[in-house]
């Protein structure tokens, strides 16, 4: 029976990975180096985001006849950085080469890029799987490095476009390149994959994620041992999950029907979340890679030992650190090690206050609301969560108290101790709680004979005379406490 049959799909792939429906994933990446000065080989500055289009450019990134390019060495040590820190070996001998083609965003006629001599090769990530048991161990098949092409923007869609606008202040950005093997099975591991690396990255300060066009994916596909798609240029994690997706849907309905899906690359339109065929796979030999003759061989792999020292401490062992160190659960520790600030955040409030205390405050209520307001942990100070979270612990303030601050503090500044005054959110002390639960029972004796006549809901309204004597600043369950105690 011809692979990618009806029957094809029933039986699955044989692959006893739970999955059962033949799903392969492999993904490239493409990183931005963005944090650096310059470009790849010239000296332009990365700093053309709110720049005019093509004012970041000079004959070298535009490959004007004559120039030559200078390689960035800061460039290739972000480079071997990404590369340990993915588990990669770094190659004794490493070079660049000319893939040839033309399209416009390519001004020299080629791309300079990596080709059988990568930078670095077999390394490995390891993710949590989809079936909730167990972790999935990605391979890496290398990390090269090369340069980015300029950007172009079709005014309209790709495919009905009038006319096509090219900027070329994006050509010779630094980029990396990080090609997996095809170990994924599902969009959903592909997105965490996707979510890891992007972690490590960040944390790494080789890139820069937000910026526009920072990361970039090519997510490949086959069902069933059939041919893959190649999904190109996706430009958010997302995207990336919806597109795989797709591909699912489209690539079985091509099966069921008895046909074959062919291999070609396609295009994800994210506004109608399809994908579109752009053109067969190009074949390697369509390139004509050689070496490229104005960039000598480059042998690094002595520098490795003195980069390594350089690492920060990555996600995995920070969060296996704060599980020691402070005692913080699991989850919380999963969810500080998601950026690199907001662990530092953590650390530093750790120092001030108890760790389970600030790990806890931080996770479940400061970051829900940053992320409700669109903003980042910088706009928070260390000092402000330590003089709350103390005046907390310290029961001058209940938890709706210090809900209150961090929201005041966020839409109209101000300090925690200013806000405790002004909004009155001291808790009131314990003789103004008692006197005003002496005085509700005393004006209000129907209440009191209904409830020692079995009506418990006396008992709430009571609670609620003694909260609006103290306009809002008494506990509920503590003055609920008392009205019982006196009551007998
Ligand atoms: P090419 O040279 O055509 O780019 P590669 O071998 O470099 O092919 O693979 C490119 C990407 O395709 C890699 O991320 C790899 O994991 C993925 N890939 C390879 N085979 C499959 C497959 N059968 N299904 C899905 N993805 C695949
Ligand atoms: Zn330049
Ligand atoms: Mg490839």
């Amino acid at each position: 029976m011809p692979a990618g049959t009806k029957s094809d799909v029933i039986g699955g792939d044989g692959n006893d990975d739970g999955y059962g429906d033949g799903v392969i994933i492999g993904l490239e990446v493409h990183v931005q180096l963005n944090k650096l000065r310059s470009k790849m080989f010239c000296s332009c500055s990365l700093d053309y985001h709110n720049a005019p289009p093509n004012t970041h450019t000079c004959p070298v990134c535009l490959g004007l006849p004559g120039s030559l390019p200078v390689l960035n060495k800061s460039a290739v040590q972000n480079a071997i950085k990404v590369a340990i820190a993915l588990n990669c070996g770094i190659l004794p001998q490493t070079q660049f080469y000319r893939k040839n083609y033309y399209y416009p965003d390519l001004p020299k006629g080629f791309q300079t890029t990596q080709y059988d001599y990568p930078i670095s090769t077999d390394g490995h990530l390891t993710i949590d799987d989809d079936l909730g048991h167990g972790t999935r161990h990605v391979r890496i098949n290398r990390v090269h490095m090369e340069e980015d092409p300029g950007r172009l923007v079709h005014e309209g869609s790709i495919d009905r476009s009038k006319f096509t606008l090219i900027d070329y202040n994006r050509a010779g950005v630094p980029l990396l390149e990080i090609v997996t093997e095809p170990d994924l099975r599902s969009p959903k591991e592909a997105r965490r994959f996707l979510n890891k690396l992007r972690n490590i990255i960040e944390y790494l300060g080789v890139s820069d994620s937000d910026l526009d066009g920072a990361l970039r994916v090519d997510a490949n596909i086959s069902l069933s041992g059939g041919a893959r798609a190649e999904v190109k240029n996706i430009s958010s994690f997302k995207g990336a999950e919806r597109a795989l997706s797709f591909e699912i849907v489209r690539q079985r309905n091509v099966l069921r029907r008895g046909d074959v899906v062919v291999q070609e690359t396609r295009h994800f339109d994210e506004l109608r979340g399809v994908t579109i065929s752009l053109r067969t796979k190009e074949t390697e030999h369509d390139y004509r890679y050689f070496p490229e003759p104005d960039l000598v061989p480059m042998m690094v792999i002595d520098w490795v030992p003195n980069i390594k020292k350089t690492l920060p401490e990555l996600p995995d062992a920070q969060r296996e650190r704060f599980l020691g160190e402070y005692g913080i659960t699991g989850n919380h520790a999963t969810s500080l090690t998601l950026n690199p600030k907001l662990a530092q955040f953590f650390e530093d409030v750790a120092h001030e206050i108890d760790p389970k205390t600030g790990a806890s405050w931080i996770v479940d209520v400061l970051s829900g609301e940053l992320h409700y307001r669109d903003l980042k942990i910088d706009a928070f100070k260390v000092s402000d969560m330590g003089e709350i979270l103390r005046m907390f612990l310290d029961g001058v303030i209940a938890e709706r108290g210090a809900i209150t601050i961090i929201r005041t503090i966020l839409d109209d500044g101000g300090t925690p101790a200013g806000i405790v005054s002004e909004k009155e959110l001291a808790k009131v002390e314990t003789d103004v709680v008692a006197s005003a639960v002496d005085e509700v029972l005393a004006e209000c004796g129907d209440a009191v004979v209904d409830y020692r006549g079995g009506e418990v809901k006396a008992l709430n309204y009571l609670v609620g005379q003694v909260m609006k004597k103290t306009r809002g600043r008494a506990d509920p369950p503590d003055a609920r406490m008392r009205l019982l105690e006196k009551m007998g």
